[in-house]
């Protein structure tokens, strides 16, 4: 495996549009749309070691939820279209942004996971 010192850093915001390697901006960091490689296929960075556990679906139910019914409750109290209408846009636009916003998110935190150096917390009894 390369050390960490062979590549340059990558911008976590890259890492996140593109859902690339956070060390080496090569290989892809998911199988299908969010389901985590074991490893980088370009420089073999372990994925297993990142965890970015529930963050990624608590930002995005929190943020699609606010955009999407603040858009739907405007749309009711400005235009009162039928119920239909809300079923026929507002479903599709939150399921279609969570997709993409749970994607987005996930590869972002994984980037400052490694940026980081994040590890789990060790208690030194020593
Ligand atoms: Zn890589």
């Amino acid at each position: 495996m390369a050390d960490n010192s062979d590549f340059p850093p990558i911008e976590p915001a890259k890492v996140a549009l593109s859902a690339c390697c956070p060390r080496c901006g090569q290989g892809r960091l998911f199988n299908g749309i969010s389901t985590l490689k074991p490893a980088c296929s370009a420089c073999g960075l372990d994925y297993t070691t990142v965890d970015p556990g529930d963050g990624a679906p608590i930002f995005v139910i929190l943020i699609v939820s606010f955009l999407v019914v603040g858009m739907a409750l405007y749309t009711e109290i400005t235009y009162s279209p039928g119920l239909w209408v809300h079923f026929l846009i507002f479903g599709p636009l939150a399921i279609g942004l969570s997709l993409w916003l749970l994607r987005f998110v996930k590869a972002l935190l994984i980037s400052l996971q490694y940026r980081n150096h994040a590890r789990p917390g060790v208690i030194d009894r020593s």
